[in-house]
């Protein structure tokens, strides 16, 4: 079968935890050796949209994936009883990106420490003078999707999205380009292996299939 993209073909790797019509969750190549899964839209060339990230998709679906990463949470930190953290790398807009990987919708849930104050904290010390940052902290998912919606259709203006294992979300509307896999190389930095961020160089299958076998049956 064809996929839209290399995300869409995770849906035949074996490896799928958890699916609904047009959502699934798998774990995520490149783990950097802590349990690491994706929350997913099953195509991004559907017209339910997803095609731009999270904030992409028509209401239906968003309110279907939101359930999906809801659950998803729950499952991690029940089986895990470790804090989990959530990010989205902001789509590409133009020259501009949020720390992307795919623009494929797909949101990142890890049982590790928060890394929050460490995005924060770079933002504030990479933005330039012309530069805007926007710090919001919606009160649920779905004001968090609309928000990441309304940052999408402004020219010139991308997005990071954070959750703190607290549940706190955060949403950074940038001006500037954030590093690639930039939440990837803080959770790198934070667990003393800064050089494994990158998922196509550590791919950790090990350790996904390890989580795999953690997790199945769970949901
Ligand atoms: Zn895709
Ligand atoms: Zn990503």
């Amino acid at each position: 079968m064809s996929h839209c993209c290399e995300l869409g073909a995770k849906l035949d790797e074996g490896q799928v935890l958890y699916q609904t019509d047009n959502c699934f969750v798998a774990p995520a190549l490149g783990p950097i050796g802590v349990p690491y899964l994706l929350v997913m839209t099953k195509d991004c060339g559907s017209p339910l949209g997803g095609r731009n990230g999270i904030g992409s998709m028509v209401n239906g679906l968003m309110d279907e994936f939101v359930a999906v990463h809801e659950l998803t949470r729950r499952v991690m930190e029940s089986f895990y009883g470790t804090p989990v953290i959530g990010f989205e790398h902001g789509p590409h807009c133009g020259d501009l990106h949020g720390g992307g990987c795919l623009d494929h919708a797909h949101l990142h849930l890890v049982a590790t420490d928060d890394i929050v104050d460490e995005i924060e904290t770079y933002l504030l010390e990479h933005k330039s003078p012309g530069d805007t940052l926007g710090v919001y902290m919606p009160e649920t998912p779905r004001v968090t999707y609309h928000c990441l919606r309304d940052i999408l259709l402004e020219p010139e203006t991308s997005s990071l999205y954070a959750e703190s294992s607290d549940g706190q979300q955060h949403v950074y509307r940038v001006t500037f380009s954030i590093p690639s896999q930039f939440c990837r190389q803080l959770i790198a930095k934070q667990r003393g292996c800064p050089d494994d961020y990158d998922w196509a160089l550590s791919e950790g299958r090990d350790k996904m299939q390890q989580t795999y076998d953690e997790l199945v049956g769970r949901f």
